[in-house]
């Protein structure tokens, strides 16, 4: 028997918004009946409040024709985010459910609009905690641009979730005559990154306190899309792009010389990691190539593009750091290779598995 609400409420023009009078969030909430419609309202009417949102059917509602005028083609995407802990320097879930559905979009090309957000919700919550991952959702939609349109909300028993997961689809439109892919790489090509990598990862790792690590590292969760922007307007001819999240630069790389089948070489002194995240790494025994970024996309560009895509992203906020950091050949078909600093080379592997869970 499902309890699933959409956001079936009367708009707040018609009633006072209901408040939630207890700290935490229970069974009762999820239930379908006037304590849910109380928490939908407390949480997150108040922190989206939109026109596309405002009507609370069961169905955000678009109208065709204004979409079509940001493109020809429709980019539709999802992600869940099941990050712990759920609030850590630079960020917090609902932040990165924003921005990491956005970047999905854009990397793809689109311009993103609307999103949804689906929460499973642990019974206890802090009520306020959700207020507050909220009202971060909120400010970072309203930042980008981006309207949350749609959402459902469960509440499952103690034990059955780790506090509060969070869905988030987006859909985008993607400009006409852009077509961008990880099978279209080719030898001659340069590699760029926008910055400083697996500051994220880091992030989680320091703040679950697995290890007393003495650094004011932060998340990079940022959303992309604008840098993107200037990216393909400096590089017309931009092959892919991709955001470097779990699993870091070390797989998208992959996924580029798999598809495209070619060979891709970095240079290790190129590529941009603080060297204390460096230094941590090697504490752990974890490869800082596979960190997790949730502001960092990888772009594979022709190299006569590679100097005014560079730029672009030097003269963007978030790509201040950006550098290129190799180039496509025509060597073995699906390999990745690193020149090291002391001249020598090793093969960047696929990971077999995930270096770390629950770190997006
Ligand atoms: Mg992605």
């Amino acid at each position: 028997m499902s309890t699933v609400i959409e956001f079936e409420l009367e708009t707040s023009s018609r009633r006072g918004r209901s408040k939630v009078r207890v700290p935490n969030v229970t069974l009762a909430h999820g239930g379908g009946g006037k304590a849910m419609r109380d928490l939908i309202d407390d949480v997150f009417i108040e922190a989206f409040d939109n026109p596309t949102l405002a009507p609370l059917e069961d169905q955000a509602r678009f109208d065709l024709t204004s979409l079509a005028a940001y493109g020809d083609k429709l980019a539709f995407t999802t992600d869940s985010y099941v990050v712990d802990p759920l609030i850590f320097p630079g960020g917090d879930i609902g932040k990165l459910a924003v921005c990491g559905t956005i970047n999905d979009l854009a990397v793809g090309g689109a311009k993103p609009l609307y999103l949804t957000c689906s929460v499973i919700i642990e019974e206890g919550m802090s009520l306020e905690t959700l207020r507050e991952i909220a009202r971060s959702m909120a400010k970072t939609a309203n930042l980008a641009g981006v309207f949350i349109v749609t959402g459902d909300t469960k509440v499952v028993p103690r034990g059955a979730c780790d506090k509060l997961f969070i869905n988030t689809a987006g859909i985008g439109v993607i400009r006409e005559g852009i077509n961008l892919g990880a099978d279209q790489a080719q030898p001659g090509d340069a590699i760029l990154v926008n910055g400083l990598l697996g500051d994220h990862g880091a992030t989680i790792l320091k703040v679950r306190g697995d290890m007393a690590l003495n650094t004011n590292i932060e998340s990079d969760c940022a959303p992309l899309h604008e840098l993107i922007d200037a990216i393909i307007k400096a590089a017309p001819n931009l092959r892919f792009m991709r955001d470097a999240t779990r699993g870091g630069l070390a797989t998208v790389l992959n996924e580029v010389a798999e598809s495209s089948q070619v060979s891709l070489e970095i240079f290790e002194d190129k590529t941009p990691i603080r060297d204390e995240v460096k230094g941590f790494c090697e504490i752990l025994g974890l490869d800082p190539l596979y960190l997790a970024n949730e502001g960092k996309i990888v772009c594979v560009v022709p190299a006569n593009e590679a100097e005014a895509a560079l730029a672009a992203m030097q003269n963007h906020p978030l790509g201040q750091g950006a550098a290129n950091i190799g180039h496509v050949t025509d060597g073995r078909a699906g390999r990745v290779v690193m020149k090291t600093v002391f001249g020598g080379q090793r093969i960047v592997d696929m990971l077999v598995g995930e270096q770390l869970p629950r770190i997006c």
